[in-house]
């Protein structure tokens, strides 16, 4: 959808409008499918040719009457395009440690401790040994030997 509005200026002519148009992506958290329309206002001036210089590369300029708005629409809509769409402005995004989309899974939705169910096993072995999980073994051996030499030196 597209409504301009031409004025003729002295170094040519000043096109100001509005264009709507929809767009597709998906949301940069959580990946959702998004449909939304945008609308982005714009103003160039296209200047006369002659008026134009030869090495100018910026700017728009007429060809002959006609003037090709394509470029400006382009540049307005990819200006306008946001960096990061979200489905929403709070979207929670997925879960870090299963994926799955926090806003369909619930506030609920969580993982004890953050540490992932096949692991909670490997979890309680370690902390029922002390944070120096490598050590309990000889911890396990020097007990053995540990009580006669404690007993040397009580003796
Ligand atoms: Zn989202
Ligand atoms: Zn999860």
């Amino acid at each position: 959808m597209l409504d301009i509005q031409l004025e003729a200026v002295s170094e040519g002519v000043l096109v100001t409008g509005t264009v709507r148009a929809p767009l597709a992506g998906e949301c940069a958290r959580c990946l959702e499918p998004l449909r939304q329309a945008t609308e982005v206002r714009f103003a160039e001036l296209y200047n006369y040719e002659q008026v134009r210089g030869p090495d100018s590369d910026d700017g728009y300029s007429l060809q002959g009457d006609l003037l090709d708005l394509e470029p400006v629409l382009r540049d307005a809509l990819v200006l306008a395009l946001p960096l990061a769409p979200l489905c929403r402005d709070d979207c929670p995004g997925l879960c870090a440690e299963c994926g799955v989309q926090l806003a369909k899974a619930g506030a609920g939705h969580g993982h004890a401790a953050g540490i992932d169910p096949r692991w909670a096993g490997l979890a309680q072995h370690v902390t029922a040994n002390g944070p120096d999980g490598s050590a309990a073994p000889e911890t396990g051996q020097e007990n053995g030997r540990g009580r006669p030499q404690a007993q040397d030196v009580e003796e």
